[in-house]
């Protein structure tokens, strides 16, 4: 065959250029049209087409003037084809009349098409391939003017210009079609990955509702002993009653830790909160005072201060309550006995600012951004023996929030620290 001489037609990166066009075998296409047109009138041609050469055919992308069966085909093979010489030796081709021209004198498109004079001119892609041509024919011999193949080679310009366009918006979408098969992906293994978390989540939660719970009564009975025998220290050696105190010990520790997980427990899980308004100066009031005792034995300047006006806040009060208790136990605990610990309530705006303020051991700078998480404690010279579960915080945190206040602290270490929040005024 003809077509098989040919180097370049079947050139696999030529081919692959033009699979990649996505042009093959496409529906008929306006703006291509429009180009054929505007050829076949300035040209004055009856025949204009844009065709893509493949491996053993050519497919007309448009087509004006072919006669039947080729307009409604839309191809011919390669038996047929003028413009596999444009795209073989990727130039223009310019032929007065076929009959006698050496190239294609024998080429079936002058019987079957009525190709006796053609003009064709390469359309190139950015790659440098030659993927086809813009052509106009007609049927009768005829010298093509140097007017005329310039007008055929800026529209060929265009048919390219076109091409482009389409092919960097298929690029476009299809880079946006990725995307959004990618995010779609993501989601959906995001919501599986939350139901699992959820999950273990919940399961965690019921874990240590049991545990602790189970735990309590038991330990209740071994601190409850312990204090039985401390009664009784009369009958009992001297080292026996070390012993008996050291379980008393570690029994109060693990109770604070057991009821610090019930708390952050309950708080964790409470949903819906319908809270009730407070007047939270006098909650600030009750809790300062059950700590007096506690400042008292540590030796501190321990001192209230708070605008008259009662402030009122729309909360639980048992969880506020908790989070007052746990600032406030904490700066009577980290400070040494003669420093200061004071509580104040103050009115900010639309918000109340409550703020427990002592002279303590304060935190080193490189610990600040952990205190609130769960567990954390800090472990400096002076505190490393003062006992805690490192729940306070996480808990006074958590119950803040869900009260849409703000958790507030500044810390110097060796000087003091102040911990507080701002809840929004009722
Ligand atoms: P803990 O049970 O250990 O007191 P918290 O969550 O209440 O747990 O506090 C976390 C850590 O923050 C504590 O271990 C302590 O080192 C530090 N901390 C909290 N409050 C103060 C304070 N007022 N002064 C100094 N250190 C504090």
């Amino acid at each position: 065959m003809v077509y098989a001489d040919f180097v370049m037609v079947t050139n696999s990166d030529r081919l692959a250029a033009l699979q990649r066009l996505c042009l093959l075998d496409t529906p008929v296409d306006p703006s291509f049209d429009r180009l054929t047109r505007l050829a076949s009138r300035m040209i004055k041609a009856p025949v204009s087409l844009v065709t893509l050469v493949d491996r053993d055919r050519q497919f007309f992308k448009s087509q004006i003037g072919l006669p039947e069966p080729w307009a409604t085909m839309r191809e011919t093979p390669l038996s047929h084809s003028f413009c596999q010489h444009v795209v073989d030796t990727n130039k223009p081709l310019i032929i007065n009349d076929s009959r006698i021209h050496p190239l294609v004198s024998n080429n079936l498109a002058i019987t079957d098409l009525n190709v006796i004079a053609y003009a064709g001119m390469p359309l190139v892609t950015s790659d440098g391939y030659a993927i086809g041509s813009l052509c106009v024919i007609d049927h009768e011999p005829r010298v093509w003017t140097s007017e005329e193949i310039e007008i055929l080679d800026d529209l060929a310009e265009s048919v390219m210009t076109e091409i482009q366009l389409r092919e960097s918006y298929d690029e476009r979408h299809r880079i946006e079609q990725k995307l959004y098969e990618t995010s779609q992906t993501q989601l959906k293994e995001m919501e599986t990955l939350y139901k699992r978390v959820s999950d273990l989540e919940r399961m965690k939660t019921e874990m240590i509702r049991v545990a602790a719970h189970d735990l309590r009564n038991p330990l209740g009975l071994v601190m409850g002993y312990s204090e039985l025998m401390l009664e009784e220290t009369e009958v009992m050696a001297e080292h026996h009653v070390e012993f008996v105190q050291s379980i008393l010990r570690s029994g109060q520790k693990m109770l604070k830790l057991i009821n610090d997980i019930l708390s952050l427990e309950r708080v964790t899980s409470a949903q819906n909160n319908q809270y009730q308004p407070l007047v939270f100066t006098d909650l600030a009031r009750e809790v300062y005072d059950t700590n007096l005792d506690a400042a008292r034995s540590a030796n501190l300047h321990y001192t209230f201060e708070s605008e008259d006006l009662p402030l009122t806040v729309l909360g639980d009060v048992v969880q506020l309550r908790e989070a007052l208790e746990n600032l406030i136990s904490n700066a009577i605990k980290y400070t040494p006995a003669g420093g200061t610990v004071t509580v104040r309530v103050r009115r900010q705006s639309e918000h109340i600012l409550f703020q427990v303020e002592d002279s303590g051991y304060g935190i080193p700078e490189a610990d600040q951004t952990r205190l609130f998480q769960a567990f954390y404690r800090v472990h400096t010279d002076e505190t490393y023996r003062i006992a805690g579960t490192g729940l306070g915080l996480h808990l006074v945190k958590n119950i803040i929030d869900r009260h849409a206040g703000e958790v507030v602290f500044k810390s110097v270490y060796q000087k003091g620290s102040m911990f507080g929040f701002f809840l929004p005024i009722a």
